[in-house]
């Protein structure tokens, strides 16, 4: 059976810019599929090339087996809801949501009723007659949403959906985006570039960097087996150091870093070879004693920042090792100490992701 979007080796060109490089993927039906990257790595342009209004240099696009490459966007099963919402200030809620509706084959009665759905999906209703300059930037992207879903599309795309909204009111509209998302079971592809919003929203993220797709997974595998050295980085706190292979233990390799360190034999290594440690700030722990576990040294702490819920620190190890540490406060013993000038780092041979073996 033919995937539901069929995203076949897309490249679009600007001159001798590659904006978009043979980008490839399939989504099932109903998926909420993030694509993830700096600025200026393609996203926009891939979004524009599946909208139809940008023209592609090679590759194609199916929905439902259907080719879409060379349809004309009114004629694609697909909408977009741009990042500034984009909504009619002099008509009304009800008007903006409709405006889409009008050119279809439904009825006057038929397009009130869908319009009351909308607006009862994305919890406007009785807030129909009011003007867009009346609504708070939440309301606005809610009014955004309902017009996009009007038609039914079968793909949605959204760019930077939430941007334009503040910090706590974007978390709660994630939840309340992929609520309806889930509801009404169409498949989304959301562009952004703020990774906590793609693993809070996304089935799935693909994580792109000069044009290309350079990973794509769950968001727990793009966080816990980034595949490379920009993944890692690009998707929440990360250290890196360097090591190479001693010898392999019974259930670990041994390895020799700035101190000997042991990771899981999982992992198919040579003894000899060269090879980037990364390691996230919540895996290592950091304790003001010694405690005689695995993968343990002395570190001077530099720099550490409070968080509420947690304490951020920045330490040094032997051999000038940085690394950024994140210890929990849900344990008293686990409380943040700020007179603590030295301390003890430890971590598991699981917590360690290896890099460019
Ligand atoms: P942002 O997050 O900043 O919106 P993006 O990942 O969406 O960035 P795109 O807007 O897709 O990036 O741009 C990708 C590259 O293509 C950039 O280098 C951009 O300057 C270039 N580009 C985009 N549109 C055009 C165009 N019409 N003509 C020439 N170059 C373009």
């Amino acid at each position: 059976m033919a995937p539901f979007i069929c995203i076949k080796d897309i490249s679009k060109k600007y001159g001798n810019l590659s904006a978009v490089d043979n980008v490839s993927f399939n989504l099932d039906k109903g998926e909420l599929f993030s694509l993830l990257g700096p600025s200026g790595c393609g996203k926009t342009t891939l979004l524009r090339i599946l909208a139809g209004f940008e023209t592609t240099t090679n590759g194609s696009f199916e929905i439902d087996g259907v080719n879409m490459t060379n349809v004309d966007p009114a004629d694609r099963p697909v909408n977009i809801m741009f990042q500034n919402y984009a909504l009619f200030p002099h008509m009304t809620v009800f008007e903006n949501i409709c405006y889409g509706l009008r050119r279809t084959s439904l009825s006057k009665s038929e397009i009130n009723s869908r319009v009351e759905e909308l607006l009862e999906l994305v919890r406007l209703s009785g807030m129909s007659k009011r003007k867009p300059k009346t609504l708070s930037g939440g309301q606005k992207q809610r009014v955004a949403l309902a017009r996009a879903l009007a038609r039914r599309p079968k793909l949605l795309l959204l760019d930077e959906p939430l941007a334009a909204l503040d910090k706590k009111l974007r978390s709660e509209t994630q939840f309340e985006l992929c609520k309806i998302q889930e509801q009404l079971g169409t498949t989304f592809i959301v562009v952004t570039h703020d990774q906590e919003e793609a693993m809070t929203l996304s089935t799935r993220i693909g994580v792109m960097n000069d044009g290309k797709l350079i990973q794509l997974g769950t968001p727990k595998e793009i966080y816990e087996q980034p595949q490379t050295t920009f993944v890692a980085d690009f998707v929440g706190e990360i250290s890196f150091f360097e090591a190479v292979v001693k010898e392999r233990k019974n259930t670990h390799w041994l390895l020799q870093a700035a101190v000997p360190i042991h990771v899981s034999s999982d992992f198919n290594l040579v003894v000899g070879q060269k090879v980037k440690l990364a390691l996230r700030p919540e895996k290592i722990m950091l304790t003001s004693k010694p405690t005689g576990k695995i993968n343990e040294f002395q570190v001077d702490i530099v720099d550490w920042a409070f968080f509420g819920a947690g304490t951020q620190y920045r330490v040094i190890g032997p051999e000038d090792v940085k690394l950024k540490l994140y210890q929990s406060h849900n344990q008293p013993s686990q409380s943040h100490v700020p007179t603590l000038k030295t301390g003890f780092v430890n971590f598991s041979p699981e917590a360690i992701i290896i890099l460019q073996r």
